[in-house]
């Protein structure tokens, strides 16, 4: 039952390590972080969480989100024969495990009101959480505050501005995959969530756009022109979601449920027939995942290069004390030798992958 992001990626990052891990080296492929985007109660937090396949994030009508939660996800190795445990641990709770998701859920509201009081106070203070799984990738995502424009509670007058600052910190980076989620029953011409991602991203190349809440638009109105980029183009897209109601969310709905539900609702709508590569949180994870892969291609000959160097070094190295040890030479030239061979396979793997997209 592995969770819907990184779901065919993590073979792949496993198999890399594990070659790594032969040379001795604990050189990893770091991969990009992605943040959430929007105004307050898009349904970021919700998006969030669909694609982590667990329930632990504060998600509601009012303001949730006060402060930036960066969510650390470590594969653990799986026990064999065992149960699939997972847990999270916070970095303001040293040394303790939570194995329950509420409690998971209520650590972040109690350290928010901690920090931001519990007046609807926004701090950009993080909130560190990592989450040990055998079945996630390891990945950083960020969720982050919504865009508001009228002060609340303890908010100050400038609230928005903070705000705006406060996200644009996290999405300014080049490594940051932006998911600028919008809800479907407003205009994508008013979204905050493209405006703040195209400040930080103006060419388009890591903004992914996300359309919530299909299941609530206006009577004979649907998504068909956003999802196909007609009422504002974006270089990777769109994908339409459906995400639990917050009477779901009372009714202690399931994520699995809500997927079976998206599903459904998807199936009924003749409309998103022929868009199906871009409705549903699946082809979200999809999408995602074709990025993280294309992104392990990208750094894929620099490690080589780097894997090399290091051999020929440690060749000069050995011939400098005048006797080369057959054995370990040997042993790093074959290595070198699986790694170009995989990365081979990988190549054409990849653009198999893609001839079947644009095909499809
Ligand atoms: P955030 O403030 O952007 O993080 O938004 P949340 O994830 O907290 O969601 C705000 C509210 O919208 C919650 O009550 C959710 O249940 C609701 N919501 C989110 N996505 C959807 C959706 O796709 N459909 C419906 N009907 N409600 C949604
Ligand atoms: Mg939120």
């Amino acid at each position: 039952n592995a969770a819907p992001l990184g779901h065919n990626v993590i073979p792949i990052v496993n198999k890399l390590q594990d070659i790594f891990a032969q040379l001795g080296s604990s050189s990893t492929i770091e991969l990009p972080q992605v943040a959430v985007v929007g105004s307050q109660s898009s349904g970021k937090s919700s998006v969030l969480e669909a694609l982590v396949g667990r329930d632990f994030l504060p998600r509601g009508s009012d303001i949730c989100t006060r402060r930036p939660l960066v969510l650390q996800l470590l594969q653990t190795k799986r026990k064999p024969g065992g149960t699939d445990e997972e847990y999270g641990e916070f970095l303001h709770v040293p040394g303790k495990r939570f194995y329950n998701f509420n409690d998971i859920r209520k650590e972040i509201q109690a350290e928010t009101d901690r920090e931001a009081g519990g007046n609807k106070g926004v701090s950009d203070k993080q909130i560190r959480l990592k989450i040990f799984s055998p079945n996630v990738l390891d990945i950083t995502l960020v969720d982050l505050p919504g865009i508001t424009k009228v002060p609340v509670g303890d908010q100050p007058t400038d609230i928005e501005a903070r705000i705006r600052t406060m996200i644009m910190s996290y999405i300014k980076l080049p490594s940051c995959l932006i998911l600028a989620v919008t809800p479907a029953n407003s205009d994508l011409a008013n979204s905050d969530a493209l405006q703040i991602a195209g400040n930080a991203d103006p060419d388009g190349y890591r903004t992914i756009g996300v359309i919530t809440k299909l299941d609530i638009m206006d009577r004979g109105t649907d998504a068909r022109n956003f999802l196909l980029g007609k009422v504002i183009p974006l270089r990777l897209g769109y994908v339409g979601v459906v995400n639990r109601s917050q009477e779901d969310i009372m009714l202690n709905r399931t994520i699995k449920d809500a997927l079976v539900a998206e599903e459904k609702f998807f199936r009924s709508r003749p409309v998103y027939n022929e868009l199906a590569d871009r409705c549903g949180v699946p082809q979200l994870a999809k999408k995602l995942n074709q990025i993280l892969v294309q992104h392990i291609k990208t750094v894929l000959p620099g490690l080589k290069t780097r894997i090399s160097s290091a051999l020929v070094s440690v060749a000069k190295e050995h011939a400098s004390y005048g006797e080369i040890t057959e054995s370990k030479a040997g042993m790093g030239a074959l290595l070198l030798n699986i790694l170009s061979k995989y990365s081979e396979a990988f190549s054409s793997m990849i653009e198999g992958k893609n001839e079947e997209m644009s095909t499809a």
